[in-house]
């Protein structure tokens, strides 16, 4: 695989294959009023994500609970950051009537950090894939959530209400973890990978990681393994995108070549399924990607 060179690169310098079309048709509209109408976040805007225009024109977003202010300061994150108050008992019947009204057969639900609770949001996680699947039986629900620092019980909560998908984001090598994740651990994350993977075989695990950060080819190929080791069944690699230029430097952009190439050493090395590309997000096609892999695990 043929490298570019790292270099800084200016916010407004995306090459073609980044540039995404303006978002606004009436099915993103609609969408648009029902998340205000029911009260709730989109980590699709709270992200800037750069796929909004495309998922919410289909009728699918990723719903954020436990409000919008995280608690944690990444340097790649465009989520605002500060000292949330208490949580809302209602948030989970809200996205659960959102996700009847939309007709969703496949919801993603994530969340901010939440560090300031004791159960770090655990509870309406669970609560969130409940009330979801009273109310739209038949209806799979992924979640992302976070590294509940480190609490077993926490995420056991979670575990408990039977996600269909749990994802957790590594997001970039341990290397760089100090400037882009300060606050959280590489080998914690895996762990919790690990753990999930080990108790509830049945869950289907998922992670992500963003290239552009600095990192290096070996440090991705050693992510892969490590992955692996964690059994997870799907990995997510996209581009970093910086949101601001308060936000971490993009320093190289990967060619969609490239991506191609990482999805098929990842799949060589024995990662049931890998979606790699420049605009892929945890979130991006999700019910494709479960749909992909279980083809993958069938063939
Ligand atoms: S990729 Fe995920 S976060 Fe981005 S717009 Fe689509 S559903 Fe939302």
């Amino acid at each position: 695989m043929v490298l570019m060179e790292n270099t800084r690169i200016r916010f407004s310098q995306h090459p073609a294959w980044l540039k995404v079309r303006f978002p606004g048709g009436p099915t993103f509209h609609n969408l648009k009023r029902l998340v205000r109408d029911h009260e709730l976040h989109t980590v699709c805007e709270s992200a800037n994500c750069p796929n909004i225009g495309e998922c919410w024109e289909k009728g699918t977003a990723t719903f954020m609970i436990l409000g919008n202010i995280c608690t944690r300061r990444c340097g790649f994150c465009a989520v605002k950051t500060g000292r949330p108050q208490g949580y809302d008992l209602d948030e989970p019947g809200r996205v659960a009537r959102a996700v009847q009204t939309l007709k969703l057969r496949y919801a993603v639900v994530t969340s901010v950090d939440r560090d300031d609770l004791e159960d770090e949001g655990s509870c309406v996680f669970a609560q969130t894939i409940l009330q979801i699947r009273e109310l739209n039986p038949g209806t799979h629900v992924e979640v992302l959530i976070p590294d509940f620092k480190s609490s077993i019980q926490n995420l056991e909560t979670v575990m408990a209400a039977k996600p269909d998908v749990l994802a957790h984001n590594l997001d970039t090598v341990p290397r760089l973890y100090p400037r882009v994740k300060p606050k959280s651990s590489y080998q914690h994350s895996l762990s919790l990978l690990y753990y999930v993977k080990d108790k509830a075989p049945h869950i289907k695990t998922k992670v992500g990681f963003m290239l552009g950060l600095g990192e290096e080819i070996e440090e991705i190929y050693q992510g892969m393994d490590d992955v692996l080791t964690a059994r997870v069944d799907i990995l997510t690699i996209g581009q970093y995108l910086r949101p601001s230029l308060k936000h971490l430097p993009l320093l190289k952009h990967y060619h969609p070549d490239e991506f191609k190439e990482l999805k098929r050493i990842g799949e060589a090395k024995g990662i049931p399924h890998v979606e790699s590309g420049p605009l892929v997000r945890s979130s991006y096609h999700a019910a494709e990607q479960v749909q992909q892999l279980m083809g993958n695990l069938n063939s």
